[in-house]
């Protein structure tokens, strides 16, 4: 495979799409986002393609037992999302580092299937009271929505230390940076894991 695989993994609402959008276009990291399918309906001004891929969940059902996915999980309940290998195979033909932004279980998934040719970087919330903070400000979900993110926050956090990488997002400035700092080593390295 030419390119090489990003996981970027957190609670909802902790920043990653943030994150994420302030560090694609960086010329130095050659990135390309991994697109998701999912079965939940579109969010605020999210767009079939860009952010996601939006398929009926018969649809999504259907390509689970095509065998077209990578790894999918349903990360909350009758919400399933998953990485099409098809995907994976866009970005990284088009010799591009294919960042992702998946659950806790997809991440350790991912890590496995690749191996060193990945790296997971696990993004901590300064705290539960400012990520419920990050979540309402947001305004796209719904009190449901956001009691039952909140309440899987706690086992989410859990994963962290399965992770290559942990970064704060404290302020989305330096947290950018930081991120943008260890990916740009990582792909930098050998594949003996010493810098090239
Ligand atoms: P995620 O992709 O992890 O679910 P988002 O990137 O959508 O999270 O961020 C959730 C909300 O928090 C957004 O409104 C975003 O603007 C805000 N946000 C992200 N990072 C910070 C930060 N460091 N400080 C304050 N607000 C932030
Ligand atoms: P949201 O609904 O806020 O966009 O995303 C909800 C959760 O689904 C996030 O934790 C996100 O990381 C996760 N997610 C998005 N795409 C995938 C994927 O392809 N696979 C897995 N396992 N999780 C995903």
């Amino acid at each position: 495979m030419k390119g090489k695989i990003i996981i970027l993994s957190a609670p909802s609402g902790t920043g990653k799409s943030t994150i994420i959008q302030r560090i694609i276009e960086h010329p130095e990291l050659r990135l390309g986002f991994s697109v998701s399918a999912t079965s939940r309906a579109p969010r605020g001004e999210e767009q079939d393609g860009r952010e996601y891929y939006f398929l009926s969940p018969e649809e999504f059902r259907r390509r689970v037992d095509a065998d077209e996915f990578v790894e999918w999980e349903e990360v909350y309940p009758g919400c399933c999302y998953g990485t099409l290998k098809r995907e994976v195979e866009r970005v990284t033909s088009a010799g591009r580092n294919l960042i992702m932004d998946i659950d806790v279980k997809g991440g350790v998934n991912v890590k496995r299937c690749f191996g060193e040719n990945a790296l997971g970087i696990f993004i901590l919330p300064p705290s539960i009271e400012e990520l419920e903070r990050r979540l309402r400000g947001r305004g796209t979900d719904s009190d449901e929505t956001i009691a039952r993110r909140l309440g899987k926050a706690e086992y989410e956090l859990s994963f962290a230390e399965r992770y290559d990488k942990r970064v704060v997002n404290d302020d989305i400035e330096r947290a950018s940076e930081e991120v943008a700092a260890i990916i740009k080593s990582f792909i930098s390295e050998n594949a003996d894991g010493n810098e090239a």
